[in-house]
C-alpha cells in the first residue's frame, strides 16, 4: 500500500505544433511529487516524440518535446513541496523544453501509455521503481477514494474588459468578481468541493482560455458569473443561461450572447493567434459529447434558478439558451448566471452591496450542492 501523499500541481498547458494544433490545441501536464519521488505526466496527441535526460549543477531532469511548439501561460500557483524545486519551460530547437529542477539528482524513467489511437501520455517518473505501476496506483487511488467535485468559478470580464457599465459608472467586472470571491470562499469551506477561479484579480482573460482552464483543471462544473445590461433600463432580475446549440432562445438571449462574446474583441493579436477562429479548433471545444452535458446543464440551471429566486427577483423563470462562447466546454456541465442588470438602477444598487453579493454566492453554493446531491460524481 502506497502511503505517500501526492501533491498535484497543474503547472501549465502546452500548445501542440500547428499541424496537430488543429486537432488538440491545449495539452495539460501535471506533476505529482512527494519527498522521495515525482511523476510528471503530459498528454500528447499524435506524434509523441520525446527525449528525457539528466544534467548536473544544478541537478535537473530535462524533457524535450520537439513536436510541441508553444506554451500557454501557467494559470496555477506553483507549489513544490517534494523533490522538485522548480519547473521551467522554454523553447528549444523548434520544440519545447521542460526542466524539472531537483533537490538532488535522481534518474528518471520514462513510459508511454497509449490512451487511444491518437493520444498518449508521456510519464516521467523520478526515483519511482515502476513508473507504470505508480501511474496505475495513483489512478486506482483516485477512483477508490471519494473525491471532491471540482468547481470552476468564472468571474466575467476583467482587466481592460469592464463588462456592462451602469449609468453611474459602475463596472460589471467588479460585481462578478465580488460574487465569485464569496462563492469560492464558501466552497473552500465545504469539503465536498474544490473550487477554482479562472481569475482572482482584475485581469483580462480571453473567453476561450477560460473554457480551457476549466478543462485543464478537470472541472466537474463550470459557472460563469455576470451582471447584464439591456437596452431598456426597466429590465431587471437574475437569469440563468446554458449553451444553445441551435441559436438563442429569445431576442434578449441573442443580444446578450453577442455582447458577452464580444469580450474577445479585447483580446490582443497574440491571444487570437492562440485561439484561432479555425473551425477545426472550435470543434474541439464544441464536441458532440456536449449532448450528454446538455441535460446536466439543464438540471444545474433549473436548481440555480430556483435558489436564486429565494434571494433576488428573477428576470424570467425559465432557463435561457444562448451561444455564449464561455459555455462551450465539451464535457463539463456549464452555466452562465446573470445576477441582475447593471442597467437597472435598483438592481445595480443591490449588486454593488457586499451583503447581496454574499446572498447570491450562498444561493449558488446551494445550487452546486443540490446538483451534486442529485447527480453524484461517478464512483
Ligand atoms: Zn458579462
Amino acid at each position: 500500500m502506497d502511503r505517500r501523499r501526492f501533491i498535484t500541481t497543474l503547472l501549465a498547458t502546452c500548445l501542440l505544433p500547428s499541424t496537430r494544433a488543429l486537432a488538440n490545441p491545449l495539452t495539460p501536464f501535471t506533476l505529482k511529487e512527494d519527498d522521495e519521488s515525482a511523476s510528471f505526466v503530459i498528454e500528447l496527441e499524435g506524434n509523441n516524440e520525446h527525449k528525457v535526460f539528466t544534467l548536473d549543477n544544478p541537478p535537473r531532469v530535462v524533457i524535450d518535446l520537439p513536436q510541441v511548439t508553444r506554451i500557454a501561460p501557467s494559470t496555477a500557483p506553483k507549489q513544490h513541496a517534494g523533490i522538485v524545486k522548480d519547473v521551467r519551460t522554454g523553447h528549444r530547437d523548434g520544440g519545447i523544453r521542460i526542466v524539472l529542477d531537483l533537490k538532488t539528482l535522481k534518474q528518471p524513467k520514462t513510459h508511454i501509455r497509449q490512451l487511444d489511437a491518437n493520444r498518449s501520455q508521456l510519464i516521467v517518473s523520478i526515483n519511482d521503481p515502476d513508473p507504470l505501476m505508480a501511474a496505475v496506483t495513483a489512478e486506482a487511488k483516485s477512483h477508490n477514494a471519494p473525491r471532491k467535485a471540482i468547481i470552476e468559478i468564472d468571474a466575467g470580464h476583467g482587466g481592460k474588459d469592464p463588462g456592462c457599465i451602469s449609468a453611474d459608472d459602475h463596472y460589471e467586472k467588479y460585481v462578478a468578481m465580488g460574487v465569485a470571491d464569496y462563492l469560492k470562499e464558501r466552497l473552500d469551506k465545504d469539503d465536498r468541493f474544490e473550487p477554482s477561479l479562472t481569475r482572482d484579480s482584475d485581469i483580462f482573460i480571453p473567453l476561450h482560455e477560460r473554457v480551457l482552464m476549466a478543462r485543464n483543471h478537470h472541472a466537474d462544473l463550470f459557472m460563469s458569473i455576470h451582471a447584464d445590461a439591456a437596452p431598456s433600463t426597466s429590465a431587471s432580475g437574475a437569469s440563468v443561461y446554458i449553451l444553445s446549440q441551435h441559436g438563442a432562445s429569445s431576442a434578449m438571449a441573442r443580444w446578450l450572447a453577442e455582447s458577452q462574446n464580444s469580450a474577445d474583441r479585447y483580446a490582443s493579436t497574440r491571444d487570437s493567434e492562440i485561439y484561432s477562429d479555425d473551425p477545426d479548433v472550435q470543434s474541439v471545444l464544441i464536441d458532440l459529447s456536449m449532448r450528454g452535458t446538455d441535460v446536466a446543464s439543464q438540471k444545474l440551471a433549473q436548481t440555480t434558478l430556483s435558489n436564486l429566486g429565494d434571494v433576488t427577483h428573477l428576470h424570467n423563470d425559465r432557463i435561457n439558451k444562448a451561444a455564449f462562447a464561455v459555455l462551450k466546454s465539451p464535457d463539463i456541465p456549464s452555466m452562465l448566471v446573470e445576477t441582475g442588470f447593471m442597467s437597472n438602477r435598483g438592481d445595480c444598487q443591490r449588486l454593488l452591496r457586499n451583503a447581496h453579493q454574499q446572498q447570491l454566492a450562498e444561493a449558488l453554493h446551494q445550487s452546486v450542492a443540490d446538483f451534486f446531491e442529485k447527480n453524484p460524481l461517478p464512483a
